[in-house]
């Protein structure tokens, strides 16, 4: 006969919080929209929040945004528009992988959320489920989503009701003839294609000027305190800081090692603190002999390699902190990004799904 265990008190006790935790500054999230709005000077801001608002939460910032006046969100996946529901009642909800299946064509006019037509195929599919109000993504230059030029006339497009007219800059985040180009191409497309709205430029086409802004723009990674040009540096602030809590500490002696493969040795006795987040939440092997907790003022260096569930991090400046106690990862995006090779936007959409939000 074999053993069962039972776990009879499993679904009905409280779930004890994690060891880690997202800090969201909603001030910062919400100064960010308005500094971004007030940059589109005559358009509006909207917000992407695809990728669960850049891993920061959608049903997070979603609220914050919408209180603070943004009214068009953004999404990649049909999967992603339930989060934003659950939380708000945008006036534009858009998903910007388009109708892939009738049942996406379905689902869109269900939930009263518009699918980006991306191709001739999504707007034959979308006038075949019924059609309804959408947006139309034109191909300016990025050759990934989007109806190229050359079948901007397809008669395909005639029977759609566009709300929003969009395309994507290649390089919104650098000085390259290819904006003029897009933005030219973008403004043809609206000459021929009826629609309400026109959109081109994400965060770092807020600051290509108002040629770029049409009716309404699309920042994200600049909300959530990604810089994406040096002119935008001193608006934006830094809204996200990866928090986890001290699991154990010790004290080593010279030639002790610290973690995976010994690639810290102590060369004094020195007092270090393993704390609860790893790669497994997104802080990569790349923060490894690199990264910097803070404690206040005091300066956390990370020893030797970042493993799955922990980091082990140098205590000898903050001999006040014990087991329990809370440290800040330093996670400013452009300096994260300078020191890890990481992108500003890999950096946050890799926080992981362990982290109390
Ligand atoms: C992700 C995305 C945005 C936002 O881009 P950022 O560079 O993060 O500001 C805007 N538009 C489209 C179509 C996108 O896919």
């Amino acid at each position: 006969m074999t053993m069962v265990m039972m776990f009879p008190d499993t679904p009905l006790s409280p779930v004890p919080s994690p060891a880690l935790r997202l800090d969201l500054d909603r001030d910062a999230l919400r100064s960010n929209w308005l500094a971004l709005d007030r940059m589109s000077c005559k358009a509006r801001a909207g917000a992407a929040v695809k990728a669960d608002g850049y891993g920061l939460g959608a049903r997070q910032v979603v609220p914050v945004l919408q209180e603070a006046g943004c009214q068009d969100f953004f999404v990649a996946h049909w999967s992603e528009v339930a989060d934003v529901l659950a939380v708000a009642a945008p006036v534009s909800v858009s998903v910007l992988h388009g109708p892939l299946t009738a049942a996406d064509a379905a689902y869109a006019q269900a939930t009263g959320v518009k699918p980006v037509i991306n191709s001739i195929e999504q707007a034959r599919r979308w006038m075949e489920a019924g059609g309804g109000r959408c947006d139309l993504m034109i191909d300016t230059g990025i050759n990934r989503l989007g109806v190229p030029m050359s079948q901007i006339g397809d008669e395909a497009l005639n029977g759609l009701d566009v709300d929003i007219l969009l395309s994507h800059l290649v390089s919104s985040e650098e000085d390259t003839l290819l904006n003029t180009a897009q933005c030219r191409r973008w403004r043809e497309a609206c000459c021929v294609i009826p629609h309400d709205r026109a959109s081109l430029a994400n965060s770092g086409g807020i600051a290509l000027g108002a040629a770029f802004h049409g009716d309404l723009t699309r920042p994200g990674i600049a909300l959530y305190g990604g810089v994406p040009r040096q002119e935008m540096a001193g608006v934006l602030s830094q809204v996200v800081r990866p928090q986890a809590a001290i699991l154990q500490v010790r004290e080593i002696v010279a030639g002790d090692t610290v973690g995976y493969n010994g690639t810290f040795m102590a060369s004094a006795p020195m007092r270090v603190g393993t704390i609860a987040i790893g790669y497994a939440d997104g802080y990569l092997r790349c923060w490894s002999g690199k990264g910097r907790f803070l404690a206040g003022e005091v300066v956390l260096p990370v020893l030797g390699r970042v493993s799955m569930d922990m980091t082990t991090i140098d205590l000898t400046a903050a001999p006040h902190l014990r087991e329990g106690d809370w440290v800040t990862a330093d996670y400013a995006l452009a300096e994260s990004a300078a020191v890890t090779g990481l992108s500003q936007y890999e950096l946050l959409t890799l926080l992981g799904r362990r982290f109390g939000r």
